[in-house]
């Protein structure tokens, strides 16, 4: 089990919960790309009990970076409905720890970490949702396949059919200024409009995961479909 909250701690995160759920509704309302916004919680190194004030709160979409963590936190959480992705990088020998507790892996970068997915439902008989995650700030320390090889491994993916790709995901550049940031997100909004209409995504993976707490509404202006949102709800992490 892990740390209780404190009556004060839970209403401070209810409090910035429900003010960033404003922010991301204006956003999406300004926004000339999107109408509706998920948020998913970026809950990494906070313990069970804030996550779960959240949930009980209305929010039921959280996303956890490391297998590890996902696996210690998910019989705490068993009991209150929610959905849990997968949002950091996921190692191939990590595979079978994560399909059964997270529905969604949003962290699909390469075909041989697909197959072994695909392989690994099989033998399960299940499905799994994914994103593919794009380097779309060219730094060679971030995970996601370069954009120009996008649309190759779209066309390897789209045969594996337990993998139900939901659209693409992006880091961006986080703590960089405007100008850095929105082209990042405009690319990935313009690699799934190039990808739709070229039929290497699938008509139904029209989905942006996109923008963290500093730079979610400029990511929504670009068309965000799903934000990802961390430290404004829980503080800086430890
Ligand atoms: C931590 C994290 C976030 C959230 O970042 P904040 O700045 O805390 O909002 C979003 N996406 C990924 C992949 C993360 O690792």
């Amino acid at each position: 089990m892990s740390e209780p909250v404190s009556a004060h701690e839970a209403e401070q995160i209810r409090s910035k919960l429900d003010d960033v759920a404003e922010r991301v509704r204006a956003a999406s309302e300004a926004s000339k790309h999107v109408d509706r916004v998920q948020i998913l919680l970026a809950t990494k190194t906070q313990p069970a009990s804030k996550i779960r004030v959240a949930l009980e709160h209305g929010f039921t979409l959280i996303g956890e970076n490391r297998v590890q963590e996902l696996n210690e936190k998910f019989d705490d959480l068993a009991d209150i409905p929610h959905e849990t992705h997968l949002i950091g990088p996921l190692q191939r020998n990590k595979v079978n720890h994560t399909l059964g507790q997270a529905s969604c892996i949003q962290s699909i970068d390469s075909m041989k970490l697909a197959t072994k997915i695909h392989n690994r439902l099989e033998l399960l008989d299940q499905t799994v949702e994914a994103f593919v995650q794009v380097n779309t700030s060219r730094e060679d320390t971030k995970s996601g396949v370069a954009p120009e090889q996008l649309g190759e491994l779209l066309t390897e993916i789209a045969p594996l059919e337990r993998i139900r790709l939901r659209g693409l995901m992006t880091i961006g550049l986080p703590g960089s200024t405007e100008a850095e940031v929105r082209p990042s997100y405009a690319d990935l909004r313009n690699l799934r409009d190039t990808h739709l209409d070229s039929g290497l995504l699938p008509e139904h993976a029209t989905e942006l995961s996109m923008g963290m707490s500093n730079d979610f509404e400029l990511a929504i202006a670009e068309g965000a479909t799903m934000v990802r949102i961390g430290s404004s709800v829980f503080g800086a992490r430890a």
